[in-house]
C-alpha cells in the first residue's frame, strides 16, 4: 500500500547501504530505528533522538544488542550538539515521523519550531545523495500547522536540495503525508 511510512522505507531502502550512517529523529517505539539499523548493518551507525522516556524504554527492548545504534534522550533540535564531529557530510538518511506516539501521552507532539530547527541541522549533516524523509500528520491539534510550516520551509530550500511532497488526494480523513528532501550536490 502507498502509505507515507512505507514510501519512506521504499525510498531509503534504495539509498542506504552497509556501513552508512543514519539518524532517526523521532525514535518513538523504535520501528524506524530498527529499519535503519538493518539497512546500514553492523558496520554502519544509527543515531536516535526522542524526548519521551517511555518511548526510549520501549525502543530499547526492540533494539537490544544492536551495537550500531546510539540513542539520545534529547530533542532532535539538539542534534548538532550531540552528534560526533565526523558525522558532518556523512549522514545518508534522516527519518522524522512527526506527531505523537500512538497510545502514549498525546500532549507530547513534535512542534514546528523544534522540527524545523532539527530539519535545518539535519540537512547540514547530509552526504551528497543523502535523503531526509518526514512523515507529516494533519489530523491532531497543531498537526496541520506544523505540516504547513515544514512544507513552507521546504519550498524555500536552495536548488542544492530537491524537496518532494506525496499526499493522498481522496482520503476520507486526513492521511499521513510524506516530504522527502534529497541533497543533490
Ligand atoms: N505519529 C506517528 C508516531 C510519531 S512518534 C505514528 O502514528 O506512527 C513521534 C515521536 O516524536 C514521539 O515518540 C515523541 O516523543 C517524539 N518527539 C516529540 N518531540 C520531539 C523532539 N523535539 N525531539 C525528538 N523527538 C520528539
Amino acid at each position: 500500500m502507498l502509505r507515507a511510512t512505507e514510501l519512506a522505507h521504499l525510498l531509503l531502502r534504495q539509498t542506504l547501504k552497509p556501513g552508512d550512517w543514519a539518524i532517526d529523529a523521532t525514535v518513538g517505539n523504535g520501528h524506524d530505528t530498527l529499519f535503519l539499523a538493518g539497512e546500514v548493518g553492523a558496520s554502519g551507525r544509527v543515531f536516535g533522538f526522542d524526548v519521551q522516556e517511555q518511548a526510549l524504554a520501549s525502543a530499547e527492548k526492540r533494539l537490544d544488542g544492536l551495537t550500531q545504534i546510539t540513542l539520545h534522550h534529547a530533542g532532535h533540535e539538539r542534534m548538532s550538539d550531540l552528534l560526533p564531529d565526523d558525522a558532518k557530510g556523512r549522514i545518508a538518511a534522516v527519518m522524522f515521523n512527526l506527531g505523537y506516539l500512538p497510545g502514549e501521552d498525546h500532549g507530547v507532539t513534535t512542534r514546528s519550531e523544534t522540527t524545523i530547527a532539527a530539519l535545518d541541522q539535519a540537512l547540514g549533516f547530509l552526504a551528497v545523495k543523502g535523503i531526509v524523509t518526514l512523515v507529516l500528520y494533519t489530523g491532531h491539534p497543531g498537526g496541520a500547522e506544523e505540516a504547513a510550516d515544514v512544507l513552507a520551509y521546504a519550498r524555500k530550500l536552495p536548488v542544492q536540495f530537491a524537496a518532494s511532497h506525496f499526499q493522498r488526494l481522496n482520503a476520507a480523513s486526513p492521511a499521513p503525508e510524506l516530504l522527502a528532501i534529497e541533497r543533490l550536490r
